[in-house]
This record gives structure tokens, sequence and C-alpha cells, in this order.
């Protein structure tokens, strides 16, 4: 129990009186008892005992005789500066002349004061606490501070902030024997244990996970924890390729081990992306991307195992920086164009909706398909003005299309993962819609299952907002990603779009149409739409019909096509609705 401080606010004051006479020290401890409640104390009067005394127990305060038979205030002083504690230390005696004190006073002694004058003592020996105690708290926070702005809360792992600073010390220090290694880890499925098991087994995983690692890579490796089940590893030791692939070896063997909490055993595995320095990038951040994109490589070639990264053949070369240079002018030299492709409702046959799809008309190559740029831009953060472009030029030209009385067509428009993770998504949507005032129902927004399976409260944060706007989102190329069910009913969505790699070999391949026939089911328990993309075949539309799934999109109906274009198929498209689906 605390005990009630003294007028002077000073609950507790550990003393340590360097006096040769027991019965000074009582006098001078009845005495401080005035000035704090509890009042422990020990006398020493020797250089031995004195030593013990600092060694043994933490002090507040010394107080100290000039002249004892034995020992001096200044030998007494040098040992309690030596002890590195920095514990004020005040002369207290009857036997110092005003130049001694001065000097003590100039190497370090807090005070003098004569004996028997308490009504100078007391006030000095709270003055020191205080300033004993602010020390003390000031020092606590530093520490605090210091630990929440370099150390990850839950693991105790250098955060990012810190890895960067050591990575970056790393990579300068193995200058003159170049080589170093950078792994990019995540977890697999491990948002399955979090919404099985609970957050708290969650983070106690996350926890031994961070400590294993550690212990893979040994002491001279720097882990951090990136995001909920991200680690990254940098270790100068694993210096070639060679190297690096025996570090990845080492971390995957480490995970083969199953972990246990409160007796329950898990087995984690690992994805892992696999950097050089400095072949795969120069500095840190760099290599931070290309493990990552290495990582997403081992999660798509089936997870629990790990990929080196290489280089994209078009970024290899002069090529990439001819087609970031041009992509840098695309926008505002009016290169981009938008093509749609329709969707038709399976029930009415009725088009309801178009996807837009963007191309780039290049002035020498001609049309580029998207799939040759936006990785591009998402690499070099140019998708930021490409997507507001599509987003405004879509809503646009479909408001056009309503005013034209083509009404009420929605429009889907492509998201990258870079463009939702960059924040700002849902100010740009807004604009968007505000500008072109196409009502937000009639927009919806098509993101890929990787994206909502990564950072997923932030990600539902940014779902929540665009619903609250009254715009549509639907996860694109479903089935492709790692949802797990539980995890989906989370997300406000509205539509699941079947992949087409799905829906090609639908008829042909069972395991597919199992894919395809689940995918369907799952939509409509969840209370979702589903819509099949890729539809080429009569076959394909007779299967999915039985499946009863809602809408189809594909070549069978229409290929994306310009706007002017699409207008007039739509304008005969009421042989659609009659017609197209028998
Ligand atoms: P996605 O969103 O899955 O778009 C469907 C792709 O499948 C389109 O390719 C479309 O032309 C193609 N497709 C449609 N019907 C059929 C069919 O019956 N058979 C076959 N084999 N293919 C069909 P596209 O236009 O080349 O787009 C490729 C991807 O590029 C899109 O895949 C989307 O992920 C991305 N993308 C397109 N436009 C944008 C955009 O404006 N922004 C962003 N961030 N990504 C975009
Ligand atoms: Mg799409
Ligand atoms: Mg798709």
């Amino acid at each position: 129990m605390q005990s009630r401080a003294t007028d002077a606010g000073i609950a507790r004051m550990r003393v340590l009186i360097v006096e040769d006479s027991e019965d000074e020290a009582l006098l001078l401890t009845h005495e401080l008892r005035r000035a704090a409640n509890d009042v422990s104390w020990k006398r020493v009067d020797s250089a031995e005992a004195l030593r013990a005394a600092l060694r043994d127990n933490e002090w507040d305060l010394v107080i100290s005789d000039h002249a004892m038979p034995r020992f001096s205030s200044e030998d007494a002083y040098d040992l309690v500066r030596d002890c590195g504690k920095d514990i004020p230390f005040i002369i207290y005696s009857g036997h110092i002349n005003e130049h001694a004190a001065l000097t003590a006073m100039a190497k370090g002694v807090h005070d003098f004061v004569e004996k028997g004058n308490w009504r100078r003592l007391l006030p000095v020996v709270r003055r020191e606490l205080k300033t004993v105690a602010q020390a003390r708290a000031r020092e606590r926070a530093e520490n605090r501070l210091h630990r929440l702005s370099n150390y990850d809360q839950l693991t105790g792992l250098p955060n990012r902030r810190l890895f960067y600073e050591q990575a970056n010390l790393l990579l300068e220090e193995c200058g003159a024997e170049p080589g170093a290694t950078l792994l990019f880890l995540d977890v697999d499925r491990f948002m399955r244990i979090n919404n099985t098991f609970g957050y708290a087994v969650g983070d106690l995983l996350v926890r031994q996970v961070g400590a294993r690692l550690q212990t893979a890579v040994g002491a001279r490796g720097v882990v951090t924890r990136m995001g909920r089940d991200d680690f990254a590893v940098l270790d100068a030791a694993a210096k070639t390729p060679q190297q690096a692939r025996a570090l990845a070896e080492r971390v995957m063997q480490a995970f083969t081990q199953p972990f246990t909490i409160d007796g329950q055993e898990f087995f984690l595995t690992l994805s892992i992306g696999v950097c050089c320095f400095p072949r795969d990038g120069e500095d840190v951040g760099r290599l931070l991307v290309n493990a990552e994109n290495a990582m997403f490589l081992a999660k798509r070639a089936g997870r629990n195992n790990f990929q080196v990264y290489v280089r994209d053949m078009n970024s290899a070369s002069g090529e990439r920086l001819e087609m970031e240079t041009g992509l840098r002018h695309a926008v505002s030299r009016g290169e981009l164009t938008l093509h749609y492709q329709p969707s038709v409702e399976l029930a009415s046959g009725a088009i309801t909706a178009v996807e837009a799809l963007v191309r780039w008309s290049h002035p020498t190559r001609g049309m580029i398909p998207p799939d040759k740029f936006i990785p591009l831009a998402d690499e070099t953060g140019l998708i930021s003005e490409i997507g507001k472009w599509v987003l405004f030029e879509a809503c646009a030209q479909t408001r056009r299309w309503h005013d034209a009385g083509i009404a009420p067509l929605k429009v889907s428009v492509n998201v990258s993962a870079v463009q939702f993770r960059a924040g700002d998504l849902t100010a740009v949507v807004a604009a968007a819609l505000a500008r072109t005032g196409l009502p937000p129902s009639c927009l919806d927004l098509e993101i890929t299952e990787t994206v909502l399976m990564q950072e997923a409260d932030a990600t539902i944060a940014t779902l929540a907002a665009l619903k609250a706007m009254g715009v549509c989102v639907s996860v694109d190329d479903f089935g492709t990603g790692y949802s797990s069910l539980a995890y989906l009913k989370r997300f406000p969505i509205d539509t699941l779009k079947i992949d087409k790699s799905f829906v090609r070999d639908v008829t042909r391949d069972s395991h597919n149409a199992a894919i395809v026939r689940t995918v369907i089911a799952l939509a409509k328990s969840l209370g979702l739409e589903s819509i099949a993309e890729g539809v080429e075949t009569r076959e394909q539309i007779d299967f999915l019909r039985a499946e009863g799934c809602d809408r189809l999109q594909g070549y069978y109906f229409s290929k994306p096509l310009p706007a002017a274009a699409l207008q007039q198929f739509m304008a005969t498209a009421g042989s659609i609705a009659g017609g197209a689906i028998p």
C-alpha cells in the first residue's frame, strides 16, 4: 500500500548515510522523517561497506559526513560517482570550511549543509529527491517512447522504422564484400486461425512466430514484423544466392515443428519471397517491394514454399524505362481510352451493366492491353492518375448513356490493390460521382480477392465507407485467391465475379465445374450476386443457368467495345433480351 505523502509530497526515501557515529545517524533519520513518510536507511563508515551498499541496494540519496576516522566525504563521493547510478550526494558536516565545500561542489557534490541546520537540510533533501524523481520519470518516459517508436508491441521485434535503419546500416557495412539477403515472409492462411480461434490466440501465435524466426536466423539477422502476419528478415551473412536459398530453407525447416498454445498444437507454414542485395534492389525499400512480390508468387505456387525474385522480362531492359516514360504522358496526351464490355442478366437476357476496361493507344506500338501496363502503373505510382481518369471517364460516359435513355445502366470499374491501399479511394470516387452526376448505385468497383484478404481491418473500413456512399463492390477473379468463407462474411460486398479460368473449362473439367458450382452456391448463401466472366459458348451458359448464376459476361455476347460501338450494340440488344440466351 502506498503511504500517505507528507506536506512535501514525498512518500518514500531510501537514504544511505556515510557517518561514523550511530547516534548522529539516528538523529539525522529522525529529522528526515519530516521530509518523507517512509524512510529506509543504512549507515556505512568505510569504503568497503559503501561499495557493498551501492552494489546491493537502490538509493535515492547519499548524505555524508565530511571527515571520519576511516573515511572522508571525498572518497565517498568518488565511490558514489563511479558506481554510475547518479545518486545525489550531500555533505552534512560540522567540520568543513567553505573552501573545501566549494571544491567538493565543483567536483559534483550536490550540496553542503552544516550539521544541525535542519531548517536548511530538509528543503535541500526535498529538492534533491524531487529532482531525482523527475529524472527517473523522464528516463522512464524516454525508455517507453524509445520502445514504442522502435519496437513492435506484440512481438518485441524492431518495428519497420528501426528495421529500415538497422537494415540500411547493415547494407552500408557490407560495402567491401557486397551481398545480403532479404526475406519477406507471410504466414499461410493466418486469417483462418484468427477467425476460428480468435485474435487473442492469433496474437500469441504471431509472437511465437517472431521468436522462432529470430532463433532461425540467429542474432546477426534483423527480423521485423511488417503487417499482421508478415515478417521481413535481413541477413548480411547470407551473401550469395546459394546462401540466400539456404537461409530460406532454414527458416522453412524451423516451421516444421508445431506451435503450442494452451496445449493445442498449431502447424503453420510460410510463403517466402527471397531477394538478394544488391542484385534485386539497392536499398531496403526496393528489396522489400521485390521480396513481397516474390512472396505473392510463392502464395500462387501453392504456399509453404519460397520463391527467389526474378526480374520481370519487360522490367529488365530499357523497354521498361521507355514504357514508363510513355505512360507518364499517356493521360495528359489523351492516349488512354476505355472499352466497355456488357454483362447480361441470365433471367431476362437484358444488358444491365458494362465493365470499363482501359486500353493505352500507344503512338508507335498500337493498342496495349491493361495487363501490360497496369502493373507498371502500380509499381511507379502512375496508377493514381490513371485510376482517377478511368473512374471519371467511366462515370461520365455512363451518365451520358443514362441521359440518352439507356438507364439504369451500371458501370464496373477495376481498382488495383495499390489504388485501394492509397487511402484516397473514397475521396476520388466521391469526386467522380459528384462531377458527373452518376447515381452511386450505378457504380460498381471491382477489387480482387487478394486485396480483400490483405489488411482486413483497413479494407473493411474502406469498403464500409464506399457502401455508405451507395457504391457497389464486386470481388473480381474470384476463386484465384485464398478467401476463407468465414472471412468473406465480414466484408460488405455485393457480387462475386467467377474468374474466367474456371468458366473456360467448366463443361470439360469436373474440378472447375465443382468450383463454379460452389462459388455460385456460396454467393447465394451469403446473399451476394454471382457473375461469370469469360463466357464464350452455349454449353457454358447452359451449365451456368442450371447452377443459378445471376449474370454473364464474355465474348459470347460481346467483346469489350469502344463507347460508340457499344451504344450501337445496345441499341440492337433488344435481340439479346429475346434471342441471345435462348
Ligand atoms: P478483368 O477485370 O478480369 O477483366 C476481364 C478481362 O477478360 C478483360 O481483359 C476482358 O477483355 C477479358 N475477357 C472478357 N470476356 C472474355 C472471354 O469471353 N474470353 C476471354 N478469353 N477473355 C475475356 P482485359 O481488358 O485485357 O483486362 C485485363 C485485366 O486488366 C482486367 O481483368 C483487369 O484486372 C485489368 N484492368 C482493366 N482495366 C483496368 C483499369 O481501368 N484499372 C485497373 N486497375 N485494372 C484494369
Ligand atoms: Mg474486372
Ligand atoms: Mg476478372
